[in-house]
């Protein structure tokens, strides 16, 4: 007779509320300008935990979007066709503002709240996340331009506020609420965009016609798009609808959508402009810096999502080794598995303390320190971050032994998701040279940071003697682009330690400067390496509540 349920396969880990088990993002917030967002994110926690909200993101990415280019009459459509889970996952987040709520509503802490809340949401699916990112990012910089454009006024920013999601074709005026993109890819270079080849022409009424394409361009089923392209004395930027104020199709060709390892819920387009409708938003050879205002936003939630992906991983992970027990001991209690299980949670507590600590740089009360150090703390944070969550993802996978392999449980697709985080805004070492970039511009960042390190100096020697190394590091870096990544990963790495020094448990600061600050520190080194000072019972009993 077959036992059921079969012994020492765990039981399901669904059912929890995602923020009441995460001790150290609750103590986060707790302690911080957002708590006043404590009952939203508890909500948010429970909804996301809950089997439903798995079984949604499970569908919608088993189930990827389908692109119609044309009705059955022949008519050119350029439709982009989605699970209902999708538009389920995008009612939900939309609902608790994720695209807009530090817009919608500024008070302090508004960002360092929408980043829990985006934390949260990126521990259970990501393709939903990438309009969602896009839009919020966008705000801004539409806003900075609506007092001489009616139609931003009138028409966009009002349904970029708007938390009711609104998936139909139909002009901007007619929506509850709107959606945005972003098209700075082209075939012949992504990361150099001063080679874009797309060509803008000024049109009647302030209006400009685009024509060229875009070799990426994520959710084309977006109300608009901001887009680069040439404008004659150098690069403009764009807004490009998708449906045209009389309720006509804008110029936008979609030929097909990209067969992508992760992020396979969310449509990413190859796309051709053929004298596509749009309006300037700013000079026409503003566009590059007018995109970054965007892209620093993105990066953000680059960060943000790959901290959330981490602890994802590792809750899965933590709550298998828990129950299962592998030669008369849970997996849990073999000192190595703790190891592993410790140095994960070390890595994930580190990544959502350096998100959140750069989300508090675009608080409307922000000291003046965190903007200028995020200069050069924003790239390096999305260099390190994102790389991580691909080393931790695939070391949760193997927690969970050969069931973690197995598409049943959510760490394949965490695994597939890792790595566009690191690729997109700004691959690797694009990010890591920004440092060095953003040094020669803007000096001042350096001694921005050094003060803000300074906080949490005097409490661990490796940290004392890793920031002091890292000042005349990050005074070279622009004359040494080899040696880029190494000093992304110190400063991020420095941030992270300093956010655990003044916020964690001397347990878990300890730990994580020893392991990653120390001389003697593996660097490289796979998780699991933690030195044998550290307290892996202490750490693993907070990381899952
Ligand atoms: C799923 C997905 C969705 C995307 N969605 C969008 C979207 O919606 N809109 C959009 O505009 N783009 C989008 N992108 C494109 C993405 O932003 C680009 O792929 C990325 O910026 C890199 O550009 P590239 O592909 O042209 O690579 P390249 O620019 O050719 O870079 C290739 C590699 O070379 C490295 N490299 C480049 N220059 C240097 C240098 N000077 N020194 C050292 N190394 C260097 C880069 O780090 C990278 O590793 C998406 C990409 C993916 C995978």
């Amino acid at each position: 007779m077959i036992p059921t349920p079969f012994p020492n396969q765990p039981p399901p880990f669904e059912g929890h509320n995602l923020f009441a088990i995460d001790a150290a993002l609750r103590s986060t917030v707790e302690r911080s300008a957002c708590a006043w967002a404590i009952p939203q994110l508890a909500a948010w926690g429970a909804v996301l935990g809950l089997p439903e909200t798995y079984a949604l993101a499970d569908a919608a990415n088993r189930r990827p979007p389908s692109l119609h280019t044309h009705d059955r009459r022949g008519n050119r459509i350029d439709e982009v066709a989605f699970d209902p889970a999708w538009h389920e996952l995008m009612r939900l987040a939309m609902a608790e503002g994720e695209h807009c709520a530090p817009w919608l509503a500024p008070q302090p802490g508004a960002q360092a709240a929408r980043a829990a809340m985006y934390y949260l949401h990126a521990q259970v699916e990501n393709g939903t996340q990438c309009p969602l990112t896009m839009t919020c990012a966008s705000v801004p910089v539409l806003r900075r331009h609506a007092t001489s454009a009616p139609q931003l006024r009138e028409w966009w920013l009002p349904r970029l506020l708007a938390t009711g999601y609104d998936p139909r074709a139909l002009p901007v005026s007619e929506k509850r609420s709107a959606l945005i993109g972003m098209g700075m890819t082209e075939r012949q270079g992504g990361s150099d965009v001063r080679a874009n080849i797309t060509q803008a022409t000024p049109d009647a009424d302030g209006a400009w016609r685009i024509t060229g394409h875009k070799w990426f361009f994520s959710a084309p089923q977006c109300d608009a798009h901001v887009v680069l392209a040439q404008a004659g004395g150098g690069i403009g930027c764009f807004l490009m609808p998708r449906i045209l104020p009389d309720g006509t199709r804008n110029a936008i060709r979609i030929n097909r959508l990209k067969d992508k390892l992760g992020n396979r819920s969310n449509a990413s387009a190859e796309v051709e402009f053929d004298r596509a409708l749009a309006w300037s938003l700013d000079a026409p050879d503003r566009g590059i810096a007018t995109i970054l205002e965007m892209v620093r936003y993105t990066r953000l939630d680059c960060v943000i999502g790959s901290a959330g992906i981490m602890r994802g991983a590792l809750a899965w992970a933590l709550h298998h080794a828990r129950h299962r027990v592998a030669f008369g001991r849970r997996l849990i209690e073999h000192p190595l598995m703790a190891n592993v299980l410790a140095d994960l949670a070390l890595e994930s507590e580190a990544a959502m303390l350096l998100a959140l600590h750069l989300a508090r740089a675009w608080e409307i009360d922000a000291n003046e320190l965190l903007p200028t150090a995020a200069r050069i703390v924003a790239p390096a944070a999305k260099y390190w971050v994102c790389k991580r969550a691909i080393a931790a993802t695939a070391e949760a996978m193997e927690v969970l032994g050969g069931n973690g392999y197995i598409e049943e449980n959510p760490l394949p697709r965490l695994y597939r998701e890792a790595p566009v985080n690191s690729i997109w805004e700004g691959a690797g070492n694009i990010v890591a040279l920004d440092v060095g970039r953003a040094v020669r511009k803007q000096p001042e960042a350096i001694e921005a940071l050094m003060a803000d390190l300074d906080l949490a100096r005097g409490a661990n020697a490796h940290f004392d003697r890793h920031v002091a190394a890292l000042d005349p590091a990050l005074r070279r870096a622009p004359d040494e682009p080899a040696a880029a990544r190494r000093v992304a990963q110190a400063l991020a790495c420095a941030v992270g330690a300093a956010a655990m020094i003044r916020q964690a448990p001397p347990f878990v600061a300890d730990a994580y400067c020893e392991s990653r600050l120390a001389e003697s520190a593996f660097s490289g080194a796979a998780l699991g390496t933690l030195p044998a000072a550290a307290d892996t019972r202490q750490i693993l009993a907070r990381a899952l509540a």
